[in-house]
C-alpha cells in the first residue's frame, strides 16, 4: 500500500519527549478531527452524508461535547440528521415490541436476542472520526518508518528517545516490513524492541517509587522522576489516555 509520506509532524512529536510520539501525534490529530467535526464541516453536504450514515462513537461524542468554545448547535444539527437517517432502521431491526402476540418481539427477555439485532445499524463501534483517524495514524506511522530509512539524524533522535507505547510498537512492527527492507529493517526491529523492553524497565522503578512515596516515612524524600508514573506507565502500556494533553500549545 503506498501512502502519503508527511515527515515533520513526527519530527514534532519526537521533540516533545513523551512515552510514544506516535500517541502524541494521534491524539493532537484527533483534537483537530473533532474541531473540524464542529466547524465548518458540519455543513458540508460529503461530511453530512458520512454522519448520517455512520455517526460517532461515544469518547467522540464526549470530545465533541466538552470540546472548549464547542458548538452545540452544530453538534445537535448533526446528531439530528443523523437521527432522522437511522431511526426507521432501528425501529425495523427491533422488530416488533414483545407483547404482541405471537412473541415475534426483538428484544424478549424470555427468547434469544433475534439475529437483525445484532446487526443494528447505529452500530456502537461506528464512527467518521475513528476511521479518518485510524487511516491518518496509519499514515503516520508509515512516516515514521520512512525517516528511519531515508535520515541518519532521525535514527539517532529516534533510538535516544523513550520509543513508542505497546500498541504502536505491535503496529510499527507489523508495517515495518512493507516499509523496510534489509539492514534497515533489522536495525527498525531491534530497536523498536530495545526501546520497549527499556521503557518497561524504567516505567517499573518509576512507578514503584511513586507508590513508596505515599507511605509517610518517604513524604520529604524527593519525587525524582515518578509524579506522573502512574499516568506515563498506563499510557505506555494502552497508548495515550492519562494525563496531560500532548502537543497541546501548537
Ligand atoms: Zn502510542
Ligand atoms: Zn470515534
Amino acid at each position: 500500500m503506498k501512502y502519503h509520506i508527511d515527515t515533520i509532524p513526527v519530527w514534532d512529536a519526537l521533540k516533545t519527549d513523551s512515552e510514544c510520539l506516535l500517541c502524541a501525534l494521534r491524539r493532537k490529530t484527533e483534537r483537530l478531527l473533532v474541531e473540524r467535526s464542529l466547524g465548518a464541516s458540519v455543513m458540508s453536504p460529503d461530511t453530512r452524508i458520512k454522519v448520517n450514515k455512520t455517526g460517532f462513537c461515544a469518547p467522540h461524542q464526549v470530545m465533541m461535547f466538552n470540546f472548549p468554545g464547542g458548538n452545540r448547535l452544530g453538534h445537535g444539527l448533526m446528531m439530528l440528521s443523523h437521527l432522522q437517517t437511522i431511526r426507521p432502521a432501528i425501529t425495523k431491526s427491533f422488530g416488533n415490541s414483545a407483547s404482541d402476540k405471537g412473541g415475534k418481539g426483538g428484544f424478549s427477555i424470555f427468547g434469544k436476542p433475534k439475529a437483525s439485532l445484532l446487526a443494528a445499524p447505529d452500530n456502537p463501534g461506528s464512527c467518521v472520526i475513528c476511521e479518518e483517524l485510524d487511516s491518518l495514524h496509519k499514515r503516520q506511522i508509515a512516516s515514521l518508518l520512512h525517516l528511519w530509512k531515508t535520515e541518519q539524524a532521525f535514527r539517532t533522535a529516534f533510538s535516544q528517545s523513550k520509543g513508542l507505547c505497546v500498541v504502536d510498537t505491535q503496529a510499527a512492527l507489523l508495517m515495518a516490513p512493507e516499509m523496510l527492507n534489509g539492514d534497515a529493517l533489522i536495525s527498525f526491529e531491534k530497536t523498536a524492541r530495545q526501546l520497549l523492553e527499556d521503557s518497561l524497565k524504567r516505567l517499573e522503578e518509576e512507578l514503584e517509587w511513586f507508590t513508596l512515596k505515599f507511605d509517610y516515612r518517604n513524604a520529604q524524600k524527593p519525587w525524582n522522576n515518578s509524579r506522573d508514573a502512574l499516568e506515563r506507565t498506563v499510557n505506555k502500556l494502552r497508548g495515550w489516555c492519562l494525563g496531560s494533553e500532548p502537543m497541546q500549545d501548537e
